[in-house]
């Protein structure tokens, strides 16, 4: 049932509960006034305002809106309407079923009400928000007293003693007691859960039931002042009060809905009960007077009893108080070790447990700051790529380890080692030349210590670059002269070392002052892509475009990547660029693909280097990438060369899960290399592109002119694509297309272009050929 059909379903009977609590007033007040003798009328409204009570509780937990704990609530209360409306005919029976009219309240009733205030302290007590911790029971407990002895001496106070009568008369002093009592204390409860928060449960609701029963508990309290009208019963009003209580908050939850909670007071409430009751009494005390004996003891000790409660709870506050600061010193505590953890993590090598560059390049600015004279040793792994790939990662990062291990030995506190990435280590050290000298032939001496890794001996060498600060340097160009001093200590065939010397950075290989600078190129915004167009011979269409990299030096201007290419290779910054090619790739092609469609290149050609290839987690890298940028897989596809697959031993398995995540593979400048075609036969590849030499170069017209032109026969029956390169001329094209070329790439379809430039390209040509 809806919602708004259950809200309609409680209003008619919520009318007749009013109507009825207010006919049983005027019934009680004229009652006080003339005396009457027909003691059953006004019992009538008590079990049908219960029943109703019980009715909008009911309607209130079947609300399929409402999260289960709050139904569950709402399903207890009705429960406990059950044994209220039983309470009330019992109630009504001790009434009006003995020869007069009575006011004593009997056990069963007794029983029935208790059993309805239990059930509804029960239903409070097992709210989600009501928190069991040993120390909130106790506290709970501790209230509960406080308002149990302060409504004792209060209902004793105001109306028990004046009333001795009315208490010999009943014989219900006890059960009206334990009625106030329990009354008073599910009020208490009531707005304690309403403070706390109690979820889903609507807050205004518990506090319609906190005034509804504490008017009942007082009316209840009441009752001796009936004595001389025994047809009169605090019940009249007590009940109905109740019950209208109970169906206001019922209309009040179905209100409210499914809202979500209020926000939970932050702050700790400060409980006032303790401060109340002590105040309460108190002042009962004080008005006693001192005439009769009796009454003062018992005052007193409901006094003394109190203020025990009271401290008793205070020394538990202030023990929680305690332990809840000791808990928050422990958390900080943690907190500040994860941040030192942190802190370690960003500054150190995950793998050697070596500092990081971003650390080095910290302390070496400290040193430079401080004027203290530093040198930078820069060594690198010679041949490691060749571990790596012979004997499998796993050995290649042992290696790394152990190397680490060595060299942070040998270097002890002399300096701080770290490890730049990949095979690459340095050590910033402030000793004197002399003593930098011994050190770097020590560490030389200690790496060339065969070493026993996974059953295989490996004897590794480096290639070390020693710098020398300078007034004024900088800890990149600090690296970026160690680096060529390493260069140079590398061509001349490693396991070696090298001073950094001024003439080197003039005369020296120029290629290592290259490769030093192509460390700084992409950072530097150096790096750059083209697009050159892969064109359909018989429509002119660009089906295609190849990314080709390009670097733009600050003195050298355009670098050729014929240069900086193999440069990258070798100090690993291929795979820095290699991933950038990559992302910048994919990002256009995603962007061309949601700007043109049908009209958009269908493929996008990308050059992947032997290294990357041979990368562990280059097929993930790629996968991640694909899902940053959403570019379509099929669009894509990777060109690796013939030496990339016969020197990577993990080539094979790795295409083929590369083809597996959607895109395709090409194999490139094939006819260069070793050109088994024997290698098509176990190499997934879908393209195949002949190298520019077949095509323009010399061999284009003998020999070449016939290898071109059978080639393309026989792969097409491998289902294999073919792409002629470096087609520069009419006649060339003309010729491939005799041949069998579908596909061709070269200067006479375009030099590579800008990504606008070559976006304007295949939109116009593309439009006039679909047209
Ligand atoms: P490639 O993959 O064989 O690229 C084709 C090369 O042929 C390009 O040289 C292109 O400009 C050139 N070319 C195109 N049409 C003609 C023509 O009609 N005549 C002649 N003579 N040449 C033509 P580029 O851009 O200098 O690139 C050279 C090589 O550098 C590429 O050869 C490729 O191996 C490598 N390379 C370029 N960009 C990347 C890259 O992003 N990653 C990797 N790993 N290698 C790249
Ligand atoms: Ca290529
Ligand atoms: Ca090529």
């Amino acid at each position: 049932m809806s919602g708004a059909r259950h809200r309609r379903s409680v209003w008619w009977p919520l009318l007749v509960t009013g109507a009825l609590t207010g006919l049983n007033g005027v019934w009680v007040a004229a009652g006080l006034m003339v005396h009457w003798r027909h003691p059953v009328v006004g019992w009538v409204a008590l079990p049908l305002t219960a029943s109703l009570a019980g009715y909008a509780c009911w309607q209130v937990a079947r609300d399929g809106a409402l999260d289960v704990s709050t139904r569950r609530f709402w399903r207890l209360l009705v429960g406990g309407c059950g044994l209220f409306v039983a309470g009330t005919v019992s109630n009504a029976v001790d009434a009006v079923g003995g020869a007069g009219p009575s006011q004593r309240v009997g056990p069963v009733t007794l029983l029935l009400y208790l059993g309805m205030l239990g059930v509804v302290l029960w239903a409070l007590l097992r709210l989600p928000s009501w928190q069991r911790s040993r120390s909130d029971w106790i506290r709970f407990g501790l209230d509960t007293c406080m308002v149990l002895i302060t409504v004792a001496a209060m209902v004793w106070h105001f109306s028990l003693r004046e009333h001795q009568q009315w208490v010999a008369q009943t014989g219900s002093a006890g059960a009206m007691l334990s009625l106030a009592v329990v009354g008073f204390l599910s009020m208490a409860t009531f707005v304690k859960v309403a403070f706390a928060g109690a979820g889903r449960l609507d807050r205004r609701a518990l506090h319609i039931l906190a005034v509804g029963s504490a008017i009942s508990a007082a009316f209840g309290s009441l009752s001796p002042f009936l004595v001389t009208r025994p047809y009169l019963s605090s019940s009249l009003i007590a009940v109905p009060v109740a019950a209208l209580s109970l169906h206001l908050a019922a209309v009040q939850q179905l209100r409210a809905g499914a809202r979500p909670p209020a926000p939970r007071r932050r702050s700790r409430r400060i409980s006032l009960i303790p401060y109340l009751a002590v105040v309460v009494t108190d002042a009962l005390l004080l008005a006693t007077g001192t005439s009769d004996p009796v009454e003062t003891a018992i005052m007193e000790i409901a006094a003394v009893t109190l203020t025990f409660l009271v401290i008793v709870r205070q020394i538990i506050a202030l023990r929680d108080n305690h332990r809840l600061l000791a808990t928050v010193d422990a958390q900080l505590a943690d907190l500040r070790g994860f941040q030192e953890r942190l802190e370690y993590q960003a500054t150190h090598d995950s793998l050697t447990t070596a500092a990081n560059r971003a650390l080095l390049e910290r302390h070496v600015e400290q040193l430079l700051a401080d004027n203290q004279l530093c040198h930078l040793v820069l060594l690198d792994v010679d041949d490691f790529k060749t571990v790596n790939d012979r004997l499998g990662h796993g050995v290649g990062d042992a290696l790394l380890t152990l190397l680490s291990d060595r060299l942070t030995a040998v270097v002890g506190d002399l300096g701080l080692v770290a490890r730049l990435g990949g095979d690459e280590f340095a050590v910033a050290l402030c000793t004197d030349a002399a003593g930098v000298e011994i050190l770097v032939d020590d560490v030389l001496a200690a790496i060339r210590e065969p070493a026993e890794l996974a059953g295989h001996t490996v004897v590794a060498a480096t290639s070390i670059g020693v710098a020398t600060s300078w007034v004024g340097d900088t800890p990149k160009e600090l690296l970026r002269r160690a680096d060529v001093a390493m260069y140079t200590a590398k061509a001349a065939g490693g396991d070696r070392r090298h001073w950094f010397d001024p003439a080197m950075d003039r005369a020296a290989d120029e290629s290592a002052r290259l490769a030093a600078d192509l460390r700084q190129a992409l950072p530097a915004g150096q790096i750059f892509a083209l697009y050159q167009p892969i064109v359909d011979l018989e429509t002119g269409t660009t089906i295609g475009g190849e990314v080709l990299m390009r670097w733009r030096h600050p003195e050298r201007g355009l670098v050729p990547p014929d240069v900086f290419i193999p440069l990258a290779e070798q100090n690993g910054c291929i795979l820095e660029l290699g991933t950038w090619v990559l992302q910048q790739a994919c990002r256009q092609a995603a962007a061309w693909q949601h700007d043109h469609r049908d009209r958009a290149p269908s493929k996008v050609s990308i050059n992947v280097s032997a290294r990357q290839l041979a990368e562990r987690d280059f097929v993930e890298h790629v996968a991640a990438v694909i899902r940053d940028t959403g570019v379509d897989a099929s669009r894509l596809v990777l060109e690796v060369t013939e030496t990339a697959v016969l020197t990577t031993d993990v080539a094979v398995e790795r295409l083929h899960r590369l083809k597996s995540l959607g895109l395709r593979v090409a194999l490139d400048d094939f006819g260069t290399g070793h050109s088994s075609l024997s290698l098509l036969l176990n190499c997934p590849v879908d393209v195949l592109k002949v190298d520019k030499s077949f095509v323009s170069g010399a061999t284009a017209d003998g020999a070449g002119a016939i290898i071109t032109k059978n080639l393309v026969g026989f792969i097409e029956d491998f289902g294999i694509e073919a792409v002629a390169e470096g087609v520069e001329t009419a006649e060339q094209a003309d010729r491939l297309r005799r041949a069998g070329y579908r596909l061709a790439q070269g200067y006479l379809y375009g030099r590579p272009m800008s990504a606008d430039d070559f976006e304007r390209r295949f939109a116009s040509t593309n439009a006039v050929v679909n047209t």
